[in-house]
């Protein structure tokens, strides 16, 4: 029996999860590295916008993200005294990019892709180091990584050991797998690095690209059960130096969030929603009542870093870079996750596994590299703005909002052109899904 390429995903988030399910659909013998000890995503929502819908469609997966999903678009744009400047319904987004924006729970989203792969692909508590990016010429050597375990692990897993050895065989090279009580080095024909935002593959195959830069604000995040009263109200409201967003999420749960301008680095002197209370307490109803409903070990914080310039290329020998670990974007148009889909769909797409797979990288770059540097760049220009705290100059942008609103109200939603409206490629892998259905169902059923 002929044997698959093999293809080692160093990193379990959003956007390796993506690639590890679309490349299995594209007969590529996957297996999936995850540092955690489990797959167990940040507890906290994800919009995903029509674009990122479309890459999940052709994975089959988009009909399951968008039933585990309650609010799709329509909101409030607000001042912290609760003013409305502005308001959005799903038919403008409905009209403009051909769907609405979701907004899902990351572990559910997550544990949908986990459950499209093959039993045993997913290897967690297992830290990645790239020992070799390989060569992706006819004959050309495999990729080499080796594979950290910690000891407890290693000494109970003898199983996933074994199964890590036959799984990884290359077609390019016998795989090489040497064990010590905890490494082990793998080889593979394809390592794709979505090891996130500091990511060591990126800083091992372009060792002079600047780090992600401080973007100038930090960010928290929540999920509750929602409150009385709060249920399906949805808005952002801008402040001098802060936002708060507030989204229903399915199961009567709220995600809320919020950022503000502050240094790097910075923690709360006592706990996150103590400091979530003195920043936004006052602000309009709900978001008293949400800092009311939420423990102060559920808020996450993080501060946001956006790239600092263009990395030379999404490939570097057999590595295919994507997501976070090579276009890390503020969070402003909900696009980071998004974009993450969107690599790891067009990645599957050119990576056929009887590919050229040096063309195929390279079309890979050309593809992704100018389109998400793009987001990158309109990301942050809104991430800006809202790190305004002179009170002059907030008055000065509400005022624009609202008249904005006014005269043009699908205006706010041209951030998004050319981004939200995005299609998969065409061809053997292409959703073309409008709706609820990939094209390969279609044209089963039809
Ligand atoms: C406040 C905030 C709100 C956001 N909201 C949205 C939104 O609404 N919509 C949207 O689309 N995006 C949003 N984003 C962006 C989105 O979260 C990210 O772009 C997305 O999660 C990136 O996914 P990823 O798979 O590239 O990286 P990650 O999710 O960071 O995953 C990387 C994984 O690699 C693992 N890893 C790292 N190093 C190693 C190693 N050496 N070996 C093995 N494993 C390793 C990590 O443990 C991690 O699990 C938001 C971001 C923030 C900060």
């Amino acid at each position: 029996m002929e044997q698959r390429r093999t293809a080692l995903v160093i990193g379990g988030g959003i956007g390796g999860l993506t690639a590890a399910v679309a490349l299995d659909r594209r007969g590529w013998s996957v297996t999936v590295v995850e540092r955690a000890a489990a797959l167990a995503p940040v507890g906290a929502g994800i919009a995903l916008a029509p674009n990122a819908q479309r890459a999940l469609d052709t994975i089959e997966v988009g009909d399951a993200v968008r039933a585990t999903a309650d609010w799709q678009g329509a909101g409030e744009l607000r001042l912290p005294g609760g003013r409305r400047l502005a308001r959005t319904d799903n038919a403008a987004a409905v009209r403009r990019f051909g769907g609405p924006v979701v907004v899902a729970h990351r572990a559910e989203l997550v544990a949908l892709l986990a459950a499209r792969l093959p039993e045993g692909a997913v290897r967690t508590h297992a830290t990645a180091t790239l020992v070799d990016p390989g060569d992706p010429g006819p004959g050309g050597r495999p990729a080499r990584v080796r594979i950290a375990v910690p000891d407890a692990a290693a000494a109970d897993d003898g199983d996933n050991a074994r199964a890590d050895r036959t799984s990884n065989d290359g077609d390019t090279a016998t795989a090489t797998h040497t064990r010590t009580a905890t490494d082990l080095e793998l080889s593979a024909d394809l390592v794709v690095a979505a090891d996130g935002i500091h990511s060591a593959v990126r800083r091992a195959v372009f060792p002079g690209h600047p780090a992600p830069r401080y973007a100038g604000f930090t960010a928290w995040r929540f999920v509750v059960p929602a409150p009385d009263g709060v249920r399906g109200v949805a808005h952002e409201t801008w402040g001098p130096g802060g936002v708060w967003g507030t989204v229903p999420l399915a199961g009567g749960r709220i995600y809320a969030y919020a950022t503000a301008a502050v240094p790097a680095g910075g923690r709360a002197v006592d706990d996150e929603r103590a400091e979530l209370l003195r920043r936004f307490g006052a602000w309009h109803h709900p978001v008293p009542a949400l800092l009311d409903a939420v423990g102060p070990a559920e808020v996450l914080r993080n501060d946001v870093y956006t790239a600092a310039a263009p990395p030379p290329a999404f490939h570097h020998g057999r590595v295919a870079l994507l997501g976070d670990a090579v276009h890390p974007m503020t969070p402003n148009l909900g696009q980071g996750g998004c974009q993450a889909v969107e690599d790891a769909v067009v990645l599957a797409h050119e990576a056929a596994p009887d590919a050229d797979l040096g063309a195929a990288l390279a079309a890979y770059t050309r593809q992704r590299l100018p389109r998400t540097m793009e987001v990158v760049r309109r990301a942050e220009r809104i991430g800006r703005l809202t790190t305004w705290r002179s009170r002059p100059a907030c008055a000065l942008r509400a005022g624009l909002m609202a008249a904005t609103a006014r005269l043009a109200p699908d205006l706010a939603l041209r951030a998004l052109d050319e981004i939200a409206d995005w299609r998969p490629p065409a061809g053997t892998y292409a959703a073309g899904a409008r709706g609820t259905r990939t094209a390969a169902r279609r044209e089963e059923q039809e």
